[in-house]
């Protein structure tokens, strides 16, 4: 045997897990196809958000939170109506009580914090009984993913030192090795070495085989986003059809080849149709990864058209319903819409997910937050895709804005008629001459600046015509779908053991994070309540750690 255990992807889930198993004083072998310059994988570039229920952040903000609410909120937002839902619904219970339980103290004890604003991400489908959170519960990491990322990578990297882990880079797994019915290792091919920066796509060049050993292997690799390939082929009919172009929210290495592999070796793999896929991607004009796209979380004011240039229907409105938002989009036949907003709706309710967007956040820098987020008009990020972003355009005057945003308009796509977006604008805007509105979007606006989070951070920007001169020039963006997340994934039980077609655990192979769909094999159900997949990585990979640990015995 190589290793007591080998852990195959160095992601967030696998760093849990396998910080998990040295503390248990076994020997990992620590398995990525990328290079250590990679290490934490997606969650490196996440924005750190965590969902949490009753937090002390929530209650600072009033926030009034209880576990009931947030099952309530969960089921509803899951919407479980399959057989194979029997483990994802266990794990969704099992998660929610991590969430409003052991989760923050014991990630507080491990050195996390977490910015005092709560964020309201998911605001739902207008429903009581409905998707979405009827309170914020988006807990942004100080420090971002990188800031997730530190606790696990540390306890690791002191193991390595101990001689309990090793790491195998650069080793790209292509089977599981099966004997007997029990799983004993992989097999697959080193790569060449490849210095590229983290996140950069690298070579997959082979130079010769591996073969490794160990009584459990845990499959912790991810999700199928970096593949539109793959998106495509298991795009649900009740999302419309596939999209021809997306934008890519995760690093070229989330390319799913290791879910056919575990699918091979017996695993069975449920819910393969649920994703989840943003709707506000841009193009970003500073990419690091093939096709990048940067996700824009948007506060509630923009008015969002489609393609055609009608506006959306209430409740779709920016930060509400991903996939619902995403279903009413396919319908259209078209693969992008737009915001039409102004520049200072941009530069305070437009939040850019990811670490690298969000310097001050991400370096803890207590001065750049003050300084940059909350007394500037525009964030340094945001301001530069104001200015070199290819989706961006501003103008003075709606005709101008207009023209501006047919420019942006490949072959093959509708044009839009400014006579048609004035008067939409004009109907919005006149909705707030009085302190009430008839138009559903004046007042959930009105609603998010009732939450004290959204009204100081101006992520509700104060009610205005989004034509008032003294807001800034009128800002369109064209918004593209952007691949980000798998919903389904391994069957596991509660231990993180991956179910064969039978429904028995297969001996020796375990699944944690995206690829076991967060955990069960689909803990989400339909949508999510955002906040809840590192989280869902973090709680899988210390469940499946801690039975490996204990399945190896004395
Ligand atoms: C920009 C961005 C922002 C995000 N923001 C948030 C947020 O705020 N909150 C939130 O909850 N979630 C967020 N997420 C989602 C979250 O970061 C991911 O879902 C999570 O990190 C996935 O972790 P993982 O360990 O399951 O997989 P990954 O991070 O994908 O790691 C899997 C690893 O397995 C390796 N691998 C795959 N196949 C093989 C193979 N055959 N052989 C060897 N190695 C292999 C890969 O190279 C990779 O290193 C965000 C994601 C992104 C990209």
């Amino acid at each position: 045997m190589d290793a007591d255990a080998i852990v195959v992807g160095h992601g967030l889930a696998g760093l849990v897990a396998a910080a998990e198993l040295t503390d248990a004083g076994r020997r990992v072998l620590l398995v990525d196809q990328e290079s250590e310059a990679n290490l934490g994988a997606q969650a490196h570039w996440s924005f750190g958000g965590l969902f949490f229920v009753d937090s002390p952040e929530q209650r600072r903000m009033g926030i009034k939170d209880s576990a009931d609410l947030a099952y309530s909120d969960w089921m509803n937002t899951a919407g479980f109506d399959r057989d194979e839902d029997h483990w994802p619904r266990e794990w969704a219970k099992a998660y929610l009580d991590f969430a409003g339980g052991e989760k923050r103290a014991w990630l507080h004890g491990q050195g996390m914090r977490w910015f005092p604003i709560v964020g309201w991400a998911e605001r739902g489908d207008g429903s009581a009984h409905g998707h979405g959170n009827s309170v914020p519960r988006f807990h942004i990491t100080w420090g971002t993913g990188p800031g997730v990322v530190a606790p696990f990578a540390r306890r690791v990297e002191e193991a390595r030192d101990r001689g309990l882990v090793t790491y195998a880079h650069r080793h790209r797994v292509d089977e599981l090795i099966v004997e007997g019915g029990v799983v004993t290792g992989i097999r697959g091919v080193h790569l060449a070495e490849d210095r590229a920066e983290r996140g950069v796509a690298t070579n997959r060049d082979p130079m010769g085989g591996f073969e490794l050993r160990a009584p459990v292997v845990l499959v912790a690799s991810g999700g199928i986003g970096g593949n539109h390939d793959l998106v495509r082929e298991n795009w649900p009919e009740r999302l419309g059809t596939p999209p021809k172009h997306m934008v890519t929210g995760v690093p070229a290495h989330v390319d799913g080849r290791m879910i056919g592999i575990t699918e091979e070796a017996g695993g069975r793999l449920i819910n393969r149709d649920r994703m989840w896929h943003y709707v506000e991607g841009i193009r970003n004009w500073d990419s690091i990864w093939p096709g990048h796209g940067i996700r824009i979380l948007p506060g509630p004011s923009s008015m969002w058209l489609d393609a055609q240039g009608n506006r959306l229907p209430a409740p779709l409105l920016p930060g509400y319903d991903t996939l619902g938002t995403l279903a009413h989009l396919r319908a259209t036949g078209h693969d992008h819409s737009w915001f039409v907003t102004n520049r200072s709706v941009a530069g305070k309710e437009f939040a850019l997910s990811g670490s690298e967007q969000n310097a001050d956040l991400t370096g803890k820098d207590i001065q750049g937050v003050l300084r940059k987020r909350s007394l500037a008009d525009v964030t340094p990020s945001m301001q530069a895709f104001l200015d070199k972003g290819a989706d961006f355009v501003l103008a003075d005057t709606v005709e101008e804005l207009v023209a501006k945003m047919n420019g942006l308009v490949e072959e093959g796509e509708p044009s839009l008629d400014v006579a048609h977006v004035k008067r939409q604008l004009d109907e919005r805007d006149a909705q707030l001459d009085n302190g009430y509105a008839k138009d559903a979007q004046i007042a959930a606006m009105r609603v998010a600046r009732s939450y004290i989070g959204d009204k100081i951070s101006k992520r509700a920007y104060p009610p205005h015509k989004l034509q008032e001169k003294k807001k800034g020039p009128l800002v369109g963006v064209k918004l593209h779908i952007l691949s980000r997340k798998t919903l389904g994934g391994f069957e596991t039980d509660l231990s993180g053991r991956v179910l064969g077609h039978d429904g028995a655990p297969i001996a020796g192979l375990y699944a944690a994070g995206e690829a076991s769909g967060f955990g069960g094999g689909g803990l989400h159900g339909y949508r999510a309540l955002e906040g809840t997949f590192l989280g869902g990585c973090i709680f899988s990979g210390r469940s499946a750690g801690r039975a490996m640990g204990a399945e190896l015995g004395d």
